[in-house]
Order: structure tokens, then C-alpha cells, then sequence
């Protein structure tokens, strides 16, 4: 198959690229580097199968395909919240563009939705009925609302246009190719911890996240992309929930670091609980997370070992 990945070069994007081409598919990676890298995809360059276009989703652009993975959105709150009038164009205009593409040459199309468009949930764990707790008006909501605006698109294109649309809903995933400066939780602890310097918990750290490995979030994408007559949304996650001080903690151990941990302000609407319901992914999906998260935070650690010392990247 011709596969379009938007946002293919980011963190996600190019662990689906670099799985697709190993399946014998060709890639299109499409991307504005805005928080992606060309380092992401380097060991894809040289493939026959696999092309990378230099291009904003905000902007239309035809292309022939039969799938559209579409990732394009910056993921991490500094960097959501760097332009958020264009996080929120990038949701609504380039949904609505890659929609438009879809229903132009007959591709599947599945979106990269958010556990954030549950918002500071009042349910526990999330299950995909729940239609969220969000504020509308905040820091996040520029995130929040646009994702929740492309999963509206999604159903809308589908209902009125018979567009093969599928949603997912991605939990904190985390793993190699995260990038060292977007501020998430995984790569400031790790790089914190590897670097003996203090790790920055917000509030009293009792928040919650429920952290995934990439390839078994690849995975998951790859079935619902794949999977027949059912169109989501579905969550997708590892439900092994953690406190963020835990979380510390036990990066700090699996790092051997002399770090010590500091209490900084909690950002404004910081969810305070989020782990995934995952029955409806086991039972449509035949999927649940494999790698445990001790074993992927190795890899990880890893990764950003690697980084510190210059000798990256593969
Ligand atoms: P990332 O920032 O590493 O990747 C996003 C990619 O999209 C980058 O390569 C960026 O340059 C590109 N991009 C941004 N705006 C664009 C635009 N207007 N046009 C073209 N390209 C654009 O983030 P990620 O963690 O790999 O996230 C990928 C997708 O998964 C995002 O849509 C994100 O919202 C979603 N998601 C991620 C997580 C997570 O924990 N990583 C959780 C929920 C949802
Ligand atoms: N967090 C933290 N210290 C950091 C970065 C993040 O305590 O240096 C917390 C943050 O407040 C949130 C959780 O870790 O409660 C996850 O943050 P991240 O930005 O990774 O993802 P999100 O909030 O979008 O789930």
C-alpha cells in the first residue's frame, strides 16, 4: 500500500514510518519540523520506499494514497502551548484538509486523538463513553479542544461524506526519539536523572499517568488502522498507573542517579488522574501493552544516554 504519515517525523511518526517500510509498504512521511527531526527518520532516507515531503497540513495538498495516519500536531505542553492559535489551526485546518484528501482519492484516514480530550477526569479509569471534563478556555484547551474538534470532523466527514475513518485515543507514550527539549515528564526525568541534576516534580507529584512504550502503541495503531468495520474511537494505553513522585523515584533508581527531587507549581489544569480503560482495544483489537515499563524506560534511558554522550542516533 502508498501509506501518507503526517507528523511523520516526530517522536510516534517516525517509529510508524520506520514499522510500515518494514512491512513492505511505501511511505509518504509528511512534516513542517516543527517539533520533529530529521534525525527521527535518517535511517529511512536512503529507502526506496520511503519519501519525506517538507510540508505545513495546514495548507491542502493532494497526494494519491490509500492510507493517511494523520499525526501532525505538536504533543507536548510547552511546545502545544509555544503558538496555540496554531495548534489549534494545525487540529481543525489540517483535519479538515487530510479529511478532505481522504474523501478526494478514498483512503482510510485515522486520526491521532488524545486521552486529554477526557480533560481532569471525573471518571476513573477513562473508558471511551466518557465524554470529558474540559475547560475550554485554558492553557490546555488549544490542545484539548482542537483534538476534540478533528475527532467531530472525523464523525462528520464519515456521517455526511462515507469517509473509512478510525480514532484512536493515545495515552502517555513514551520511548527513544522523544524530543530532549519538549519538557514532558519522561524525557525531563530521564535527562535530569542522567545528568545529576535536581528532578523537577510539579505540585506534590499525587498526579497520575499511566505511562506506554512506542512499539506497542505502533502496534495498536496499525490494528485499528487495519481492523474492519470498526471505526473507534479506542483508547489506546498501558493501564499500569503511577504516581508522578513514584515515577521519580523509580526513574532515579533505574538510573543509579544521585539526583534529588524538587517540588516546582503544578501547571494550570494538570489533570490529576488518567489511566486508560483498554477492554474495548482487547476485545475489537485482540491488543494490550507487552513491554513493561520497566524495560522500555531502559530503552529510554538509553536513548537519552546516548545523546548526552553524542553518539546518537539509530
Ligand atoms: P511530536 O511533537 O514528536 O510529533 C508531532 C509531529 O508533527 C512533529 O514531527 C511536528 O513537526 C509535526 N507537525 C506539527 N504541526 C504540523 C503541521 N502543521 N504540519 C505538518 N507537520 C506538523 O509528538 P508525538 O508525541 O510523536 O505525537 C504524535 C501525535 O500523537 C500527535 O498528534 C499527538 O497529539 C498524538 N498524541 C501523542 C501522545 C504522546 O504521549 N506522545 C499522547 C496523545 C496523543
Ligand atoms: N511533570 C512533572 N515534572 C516535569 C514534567 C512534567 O512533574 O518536569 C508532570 C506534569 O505536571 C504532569 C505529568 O508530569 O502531571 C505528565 O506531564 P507531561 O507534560 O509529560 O504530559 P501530560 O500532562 O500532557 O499528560
Amino acid at each position: 500500500m502508498r501509506i501518507l504519515v503526517t507528523g511523520g517525523a516526530g517522536f510516534i511518526g517516525s517509529h510508524l514510518c520506520e514499522r510500515l517500510v518494514g512491512e513492505g509498504h511505501d511511505v509518504i512521511c509528511l512534516d513542517n519540523f516543527f517539533t520533529g527531526n530529521k534525525r527521527n527518520i535518517e535511517p529511512l532516507l536512503d529507502n526506496h520506499r520511503f519519501e519525506l515531503i517538507r510540508h505545513d497540513i495546514v495548507e491542502p495538498i493532494l497526494l494519491e494514497v490509500d492510507q493517511i495516519y494523520n499525526l501532525a500536531c505538536p504533543a507536548s505542553p510547552i511546545h502545544y502551548q509555544y503558538n496555540p492559535v496554531k495548534t489549534v489551526k494545525t487540529s481543525v485546518m489540517g483535519s479538515i484538509n487530510m479529511l478532505g484528501l481522504a474523501k478526494r482519492v478514498r483512503a482510510r484516514i485515522l486520526q491521532a486523538s488524545t486521552s486529554e480530550i477526557y480533560g481532569d477526569p471525573k471518571i476513573h479509569p477513562q473508558t471511551e463513553d466518557y465524554w470529558g471534563n474540559v475547560n475550554p478556555i485554558g492553557v490546555r484547551s488549544c490542545y484539548d479542544e482542537g483534538k476534540r474538534v478533528a475527532e467531530t470532523l472525523m464523525m462528520d466527514y464519515h456521517r455526511q461524506n462515507g469517509v473509512d475513518v478510525r480514532i484512536i485515543r493515545i495515552f502517555n507514550t513514551y520511548g527513544p526519539r522523544m524530543a530532549e527539549n519538549d519538557g514532558r515528564v519522561v524525557s525531563n526525568f530521564v535527562l535530569q536523572a542522567l545528568k545529576g541534576e535536581d528532578i523537577t516534580v510539579y505540585g506534590k507529584g499525587k498526579q497520575t499517568r499511566s505511562f506506554c512504550y512506542v512499539s506497542d502503541l505502533v502496534d495498536g495503531m496499525i490494528r485499528m488502522m487495519n481492523c474492519p468495520g470498526f471505526i473507534g474511537p479506542v483508547n489506546l494505553g498501558n493501564p499500569a498507573e503511577t504516581t508522578i513522585l513514584e515515577f521519580a523515584e523509580r526513574i532515579i533508581a533505574l538510573t543509579g542517579s544521585k539526583s534529588k527531587i524538587v517540588f516546582k507549581p503544578l501547571p494550570a489544569d494538570d489533570p490529576k488522574q488518567r489511566q486508560p480503560n483498554i477492554d474495548l482495544a482487547k476485545t475489537k483489537l485482540d491488543w494490550e501493552p507487552r513491554v513493561a515499563v520497566e524495560d522500555g524506560l531502559k530503552q529510554t534511558i538509553d536513548y537519552f544516554a546516548s545523546i548526552i554522550n553524542g553518539n546518537c542516533c539509530k
